[in-house]
């Protein structure tokens, strides 16, 4: 028996279940991987994500060699590639991992459908959540729109039954010669500029730097999540987005710290894990309101709370201008775009100020600094940058009584009191 396994945002071999059901279930496995044409095309993503994906690819690509799996990929549309593919190989199963935005969804639709007329099975799996939408629900079976009620019902369901790992059957087969492996596109070759990301992205990197962050800055994480200027965030956004890092296995691994002798001789705090723990809470979170209502995508949850907007025109363009570049005038505001114009990646402190900043103080329409952050960060994911952005911009599911306004100074003040975030912007810049 043979089957497909199609990578697409889970590009790692642990805790992987597509792959590890396949390898237990199937004589034959054959790794793809599909460089989204008409995605690539569209220019949604900017070039540092891109260079980040092809980086995580090109580990998997070695990975799966080492256990004598040759990844194979194509150029093109997923429509036709993979049940081509399929048809190519005398496939008898084509096995994935589920993705939850709403094009995807219907991307994967099309797929099994087109499949299915071949007479291949399909067979899905949850990887890229710790709860998936369908599973957290409410007592008449909708979608949660408070953040506090899910985050109630997802750590009750984690106390009942937390999802196990995936296991991986051992390797059968003996490495594949490196010079059987076909070398992965280039951006260039993909119509993108080369540019070195900051983060490097690849399985080994997202493990190395989750085990460093669970031994030191978890455990001040109430804090430090705060101090833009300090490294005490796990900097695993990229990771997570592109499947590099399993999400339920980090959150087994942090809670793991609290049990862990030499974690609590070192001061383990179980409020800072539960707290680094609650903002994977808030990623599956976002994921359900977007695949609960798709609308979000392009248009306020709640359209009446779309506060008076400048009307679009030259002054609003200049002003959209200058806060991507970073000439505000706002320190803490512009320190932040230029980090993000530098490295593809933005400081959640900073993330709040900007985004607020566009809404509320430049009173732009909020879709532009969404689309923008979509464009150069790197861990862009439309699920969590449109639920962030919405909540920012006062129009998203949490009905917070009033108006929420950051104050660019204030927030400098509190949050990077001696100025040590601003000036490193500044030295970069
Ligand atoms: P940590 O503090 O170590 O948190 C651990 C993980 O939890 C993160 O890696 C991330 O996966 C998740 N997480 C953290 N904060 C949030 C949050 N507010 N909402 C949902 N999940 C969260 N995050 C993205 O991954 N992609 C985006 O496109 C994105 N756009 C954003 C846009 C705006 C306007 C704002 C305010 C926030 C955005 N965030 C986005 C959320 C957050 O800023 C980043 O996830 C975080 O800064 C990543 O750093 P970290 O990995 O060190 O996070």
């Amino acid at each position: 028996s043979r089957a497909i396994v199609w990578f697409r945002r889970d590009l790692r071999v642990q805790d992987h279940p597509a792959l590890a059901n396949a390898l237990r279930d199937y004589e034959e496995v054959i790794p793809l991987f599909v460089f989204d044409e008409p995605l690539l095309r569209s220019q949604v993503f900017g070039a540092g994500c891109v260079r980040f994906m092809l980086d995580c690819l090109a580990e998997l690509q070695r990975s799966l060699a080492g256990s004598g799996l040759s990844l194979r990929w194509r150029h093109g549309d997923p429509l036709e590639d993979v049940p081509k593919l399929a048809r190519d190989m005398r496939a008898d199963a084509v096995l994935w991992n589920r993705d939850y935005d709403p094009v995807a969804v219907e991307r994967d639709h099309l797929v099994m459908r087109a499949l299915a007329k071949q007479g291949v099975a399909v067979r899905t799996f949850k990887d890229h959540m710790v709860f998936e939408p369908d599973e957290i629900r409410t007592a008449d079976g909708g979608g949660f729109q408070r953040y506090g009620a899910y985050r109630a019902k997802w750590w009750a369901k984690w106390r009942a039954a937390a999802p196990e790992s995936a296991t991986l059957s051992p390797s059968r087969q003996s490495a594949v010669p490196s010079k059987e492996i076909k070398p992965l596109p280039s951006a260039s070759d993909l119509g993108y500029q080369t540019i070195v990301p900051a983060i490097p992205g690849g399985e080994r990197q997202a493990l190395a730097r989750l085990r460093l962050f669970l031994d030191g800055p978890i455990h001040r994480y109430g804090i430090g999540r705060n101090r833009p200027a300090q490294d005490e965030t796990s900097v695993l956004s990229p990771h997570f987005r592109f499947g590099t890092l399993s999400p339920r296995s980090a959150v087994r691994q942090a809670l793991r710290t609290l049990s862990d002798r030499d974690s609590q001789r070192n001061g383990a705090s179980r409020s800072d894990v539960v707290t680094w723990i609650d903002e994977l809470v808030w990623r599956d979170f976002f994921h359900q309101v977007l695949a609960n209502h798709p609308h979000v995508a392009g248009e306020p949850f709640r359209a009446a709370a779309v506060a008076p907007r400048r009307p679009d025109g030259p002054e609003a363009r200049w002003l959209f201008q200058a806060w991507r570049e970073g000439r505000t005038g706002y320190p803490l505001v512009d320190a932040g775009m230029r980090q993000l114009n530098q490295t593809g990646w933005m400081h959640n402190r900073v993330r709040m100020v900007a985004a607020s900043f566009l809404a509320k103080d430049l009173r732009l329409d909020w879709r532009w600094g969404e689309r923008y952050f979509m464009n150069r960060l790197l861990d862009a994911d439309l699920a969590v940058n449109n639920g962030n952005w919405q909540w920012c911009a006062s129009t998203g599911t949490d009905a917070m009584p009033g108006y929420r306004i950051f104050n660019p100074a204030l927030q400098g003040k509190k949050f990077d009191p001696a100025g040590e975030y601003v000036a490193e912007a500044a030295r970069t810049a």
